[in-house]
């Protein structure tokens, strides 16, 4: 049987959808495989966030059409973000590909691949130039079509997608443009896929969508002044087997009492959240379209500490967003500050075509060495904030759920604590993948803590 090769850039969604297309595949009797070199189908599923991102996929296919030369027969294919944005426009500019398949038409992988094949076959020509398929329409339902999983022996944790979409429309962000509006999968389908997860032996699950905490606010009714997203919760919690529940990424103002309670009465939830704040600055947070202020920010963050004293607070911030005076990047290193993050992602604004924010006066356009000092130093910030809260752990037990071997050194393993910090420590695979385990925190290497677990372990 042919085999499979899917090359993923970009968020977690983008991992789970991948993950979708590849048990797709198998089902219909393929065989996935890490090695481009032996496949005979690759697939690039992309991410369009970043112009960088786009331009590393674009990049990679076109160094994937070599292999056409000793495998005629290789189809090649565009999945995701960047095919949906550019669609047509992709297939007939870009470099060669076989399909084009956007973010709804997952599902519809394995079928052109299949198509695009039985075409060659038919006419006996193994690099038959096809038209492109391009499948980049809207599908009502499609977000229900990503719900089945290839888990690895012992995988201890799992993406579980609940949504797809958004309509928040945040001037600097495309994913509204290429994900679609907000749809939500039904709860019980939700659970029912959680269920089969915790019955093949995963402990945690991360409910993924693009502005997840408002999770069916147009679909699902309130009940007892509990969001859909807080009875989804509720829910998942009731899961036997599953141990921890996280979820990504919120909005600031999904935050209202119920989901911040739920963090008092629902114990599965993890002591993290990621909160994006983006800008510090209201001025800014407004020309962003970000319905909050800075100050109503930290209202949330000291809101869920005290409803979870342990809680980790991670964040993303845009620097040099247009128009963003010293004075408006002061307020943000105010923010982070007074918000005391545990750890956050800083990039820098890029303009992305058919945004609100790419049509902002070219004059209010930041420098990219403004752009990139502001980074600097903001990261520099991050760190002085977040490693107390390391170095705090240095000499403590943590629990810490085992995920597998470290990705740095083969012969360790590695697991996250609650609050989503990674822990490397010494450990047999077959006894410790899967497992809760306390661990002795030795030492701290910037934001991975190194330690060891107790002897009868
Ligand atoms: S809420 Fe998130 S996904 Fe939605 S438009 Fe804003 S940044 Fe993009």
């Amino acid at each position: 049987m042919p085999k499979v090769h899917i090359r993923t850039y970009g968020c977690q969604m983008n991992e789970r959808d991948s993950d979708q297309v590849a048990r797709l595949f198998e089902e219909r009797g393929y065989t996935m495989t890490r090695q481009e070199t032996e496949a005979d189908v690759i697939l690039v599923n992309t991410c369009s966030v970043r112009e960088q991102a786009e331009q590393k996929a674009l990049g990679k296919m076109g160094m994937l059409n070599r292999h056409r030369r000793h495998n005629p027969r290789l189809v090649l294919g565009f999945m995701g973000c960047m095919a949906q944005r550019l669609g047509a426009e992709l297939a007939d500019q870009g470099p060669r590909v076989d399909l084009v398949v956007g973010t709804q038409k997952y599902h519809r992988v394995v079928d052109h691949v299949e198509s695009i094949v039985r075409a060659r076959e038919e006419r006996q020509m193994d690099d038959l130039r096809l038209p492109v398929i391009v499948d980049v329409d809207e599908e009502q339902g499609s977000q229900n079509t990503v719900r089945d999983h290839v888990l690895k022996d012992r995988q201890a944790t799992a993406f579980v997608s609940i949504m797809q979409g958004c309509n928040m429309k945040c001037s600097f962000c495309i994913v509204p443009y290429t994900r679609g509006s907000e749809r939500a999968r039904p709860i019980a389908d939700i659970v029912e896929e959680v269920r089969r997860l915790a019955g093949d032996g995963v402990r945690e699950v991360t409910l993924l969508g693009q502005i997840v905490n408002l999770y069916g606010r147009t679909e699902l009714p309130r009940i007892d002044g509990r969001s859909p997203f807080v009875q989804l919760l509720e829910a998942v919690h009731q899961v036997e087997g599953i141990d921890r529940i996280r979820f990504t990424s919120p909005h600031p103002v999904g935050y209202r009492e119920d989901l911040i309670d739920a963090f008092r009465h629902l114990p599965k939830l993890a002591s993290h959240v990621h909160l994006p704040l983006q800008s510090g600055s209201d001025r800014i947070l407004k020309s962003m379209r970000r319905p909050y202020s800075s100050a109503r920010f930290l209202e949330i963050c000291q809101a869920m500490r005290e409803a979870r004293p342990d809680v980790a607070i991670t964040t993303d911030i845009i620097v040099g967003f247009p128009g963003e005076t010293e004075q408006d990047y002061q307020a943000t290193r105010e923010t982070c500050r007074r918000a005391a993050f545990d750890n956050a992602f800083v990039f820098r604004y890029s303009k992305r075509r058919g945004t609100p924010a790419a049509a902002i006066d070219e004059g209010l356009q930041l420098p990219e060495r403004i752009k990139e000092e502001r980074n600097q130093d903001l990261l520099a910030l991050v760190d002085e904030l977040a490693m107390p809260g390391y170095r705090r752990l240095v000499g403590q037990q943590v629990e810490v759920l085992c995920e597998g071997t470290s990705k740095t050194t083969a012969s360790r393993l590695m697991g996250r604590t609650s609050s989503n910090r990674i822990v490397v420590f010494e450990g047999r695979p077959e006894r410790h993948v899967g497992r809760l385990l306390q661990v002795n925190v030795r030492e701290h290497h910037h934001f991975t803590l190194y330690g060891e677990l107790p002897i009868a372990s």
